[in-house]
């Protein structure tokens, strides 16, 4: 059996403290070299190469080369940049066998082929990492993807998140057991519930008190915390120094400055979430945590969610990841989000293709390592039949992909297979 390759790295995040963040590859032929050719690279941190060559040795990039000899991968024509970077999927999540939404329950033969489908359409659609926030089911997923027993994104878990439930979630010293007690069954990181669903209204159901605890207990473990967070919620986890803001709904711009301020991320949502729900309603209604009252309110928050990120952007220094909320319907559609940021968000192309590479990567403590085409960088490429900075739909039509030294994808252009009946 092949042994996994564990990077251990110490990485200093801006409001964050010092986190350890660990990713594994599966080893590749050893020292094997391979030689990409392109005439298009978006690095991931905002700048455009042409005509270079990226040479692959293992898992990673080792040079950047003008000329070199023989090529095994030529991707002149196509736009080639480091695999995305989703900050925010629920990759177990799935419709059942009775076709509604089964969440993130079950443990059977069928809910385990249905979470493995949807971590291959995923990695198909140029996602190489996904954070998963999250299921105890993850953990023995994220882990046959490391020994590369199974294709799909790098995941990253929080496995059992805190939800929030006023006084019920528990005092202080209890919520900060309950962190210790997810570091240990492997999290990566920590999810909190802070606000109930924006379709109930999106009220705080942390204190401040718990919020703080929370936090503060997952830094002393080394640990990030995303928080789900609508309205006042917003200012709260960023007040208790929190890492990252998921969803940010109703957040005011008072709000987004003081997140840039204190470093803080904002993972925003400009469409493909809600586009999902509504496109599957019927799957979802009457499921838990699903009314016909709380999809009649998903049609207002779909501007409000564009409102938000049209804010978001213009506010000097906020860092913005990009995060689709992936879950049962949108895997392998995680890309339709970009088209949503620009077209109705208003974000810039390279921005939001930055905001899935070098901004994403560092929000995870991984800076360095992933989310972007450089030597020293894992080597997770991917390549697009066409130019996303003149045609967002380009991020639909990924043709090659990478991940750690590894090709799962290389198609020729054109119509892109559908995969598990996957269609954007
Ligand atoms: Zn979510």
């Amino acid at each position: 059996m092949r042994s996994t390759k564990i990077i251990l790295c110490i990485l200093s995040i801006s409001g964050a403290g010092a986190l350890a963040q660990r990713i594994s590859s599966p080893p590749p032929a050893q020292g094997k070299r391979i030689v990409l050719a392109a005439s298009t690279v978006l690095d991931g941190n905002g700048h455009v190469l042409h005509d270079t060559r990226i040479v692959v040795e293992g898992s990673k990039i080792v040079a950047m080369e003008a000329k070199s000899g023989p090529l095994d991968y030529d991707l002149r024509g196509l736009t080639v940049l480091p695999g995305w970077i989703d900050a925010h999927a629920h990759i177990t999540w799935r419709f059942g066998k009775d076709g509604k939404n089964a969440g993130m329950e079950g443990t059977m033969q069928e809910d385990a082929y249905e979470a493995a489908s949807n971590a291959w359409v995923t990695l198909m659609a140029g996602f190489t990492t996904v954070q998963s926030v999250g299921a105890p089911n993850d953990i023995p997923l994220r882990d046959a993807i490391a020994k590369g027993i199974l294709p799909g994104p790098r995941i990253l878990t929080a496995v059992e998140p805190l939800v929030g439930r006023g006084e019920q979630t528990g005092t202080p010293d209890e919520i900060r057991s309950f962190i210790r007690k997810q570091k240990k069954a492997g999290a990566d990181l920590i999810k909190i519930f802070a606000s109930e669903s924006i379709r109930l209204g999106g009220g705080m159901t942390l204190s401040e008190e718990q919020l703080n605890a929370a936090c503060d207990e997952a830094k002393k473990q080394g640990l990030r915390t995303l928080v789900h967070a609508y309205k006042a919620a917003v200012r709260a986890a960023t007040l208790a120094g929190c890492t990252e803001i998921e969803h940010g709904t109703l957040a005011t711009d008072d709000d987004l400055k003081l997140m840039a301020e204190k470093g803080a991320y904002l993972d925003p949502q400009a469409g493909l979430v809600i586009e999902n729900y509504l496109r599957n309603k019927e799957k979802f209604v009457g499921t838990p945590g699903y009314t016909e009252e709380g999809f009649a309110a998903m049609e207002k928050i779909l501007p409000m969610n564009h409102d938000l990120v049209q804010r978001a952007v213009k506010v000097p220094g906020l860092k913005i990841v990009f995060g689709t909320d992936a879950l049962a319907g949108s895997h392998g559609r995680n890309a339709e989000e970009f088209i949503d940021r620009v077209r109705d968000g208003g974000q810039d192309p390279m921005q939001a293709m930055m905001s899935a590479n070098s901004i994403g990567a560092a929000a995870m403590g991984l800076a360095g390592q992933l989310g972007s085409i450089a030597p020293g960088f894992e080597a997770d490429i991917i390549a697009l039949d066409g130019d996303p900075l003149k045609d967002i739909t380009a991020v639909r039509r990924v043709v090659f992909v990478m991940k750690g030294g590894v090709v799962y994808k290389n198609v020729s252009r054109g119509p892109i297979p559908a995969y598990a009946g996957v269609h954007p």
